[in-house]
């Protein structure tokens, strides 16, 4: 099977750094600014509002605002990378799919500055141990990576795991299998929209990284002809 992963609240908990990555990125940058802790606060307040859901949209190609791609996001961006932490020992979880002979993909959308997700992949270990690193959102839509994957792999069934189910409606084939790792941090977002989650076919909800076997063990009985 192919199974694709997203990054930030799926294989890592970036999430819990976010303030503390404001205020080391706040010294190197703006030593002179007074009331950095409260700064780091608002930024965080800020970033925040754009995890929320945008149900059934990610149609469009995007560009964040200006202000997201500075230097001073840049700096954001490496102390939060420098604070990541992977989630339920997600690097041996990937080693162990590609022993068991899936493909492994690293399905996740870009940051707000270039090339940036493949940087923090990289600073996380894990970049190496995918088969392959599609990024969406700047150059291309969720659709048009997927339509990638489809060509580059085939139309086997493909294994969707994120954190932000809201991403997965309207996207796919009848060959793709959904699966939200249920991770506090962003299912608050997802709780107020619940109804929006039944569009979503062959969903499957994990508390911890490592069901994910059990999927692809149900998903072989539910497939086998
Ligand atoms: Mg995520």
């Amino acid at each position: 099977m192919i199974i694709g992963f997203d990054f930030d609240g799926t294989l890592v908990d970036s999430y819990t750094p976010i303030e503390e990555a404001f205020k080391k990125a706040l010294e190197v940058r703006y030593r002179w600014l007074p009331f950095k802790t409260l700064w780091a606060k608002l930024l965080t307040k800020i970033e925040l509002q754009f995890e929320r859901p945008t149900f059934g949209k990610h149609k469009k190609k995007s560009k964040p605002p200006f202000f997201l791609r500075t230097k001073f996001f840049e700096t954001w961006f490496e102390e939060r990378a420098k604070l990541t932490k992977p989630i339920d020992d997600s690097i041996e979880l990937l080693r162990k799919l590609k022993e068991a002979g899936h493909t492994v993909i690293s399905f996740s959308a870009e940051d707000f500055i270039d090339g940036m997700k493949v940087r923090r992949l990289k600073t996380a270990g894990m970049y190496d141990l995918f088969d392959d690193v599609i990024v969406f959102g700047h150059d291309m839509t969720i659709d048009e990576a997927f339509q990638l994957v489809r060509e580059k792999y085939g139309d086997e069934t493909f294994i969707w795991v994120d954190d932000k189910p809201w991403r997965f409606i309207g996207h796919g084939d009848e060959n793709t299998e959904y699966v939200w790792y249920y991770f506090p941090f962003t299912a608050k977002f997802a709780e107020k929209n619940r109804e929006k989650l039944a569009l979503i076919p062959h969903l499957h909800v994990i508390r911890d990284l490592w069901s994910i076997f059990d999927v692809i063990e149900r998903v072989k009985q539910e497939r086998s002809p």
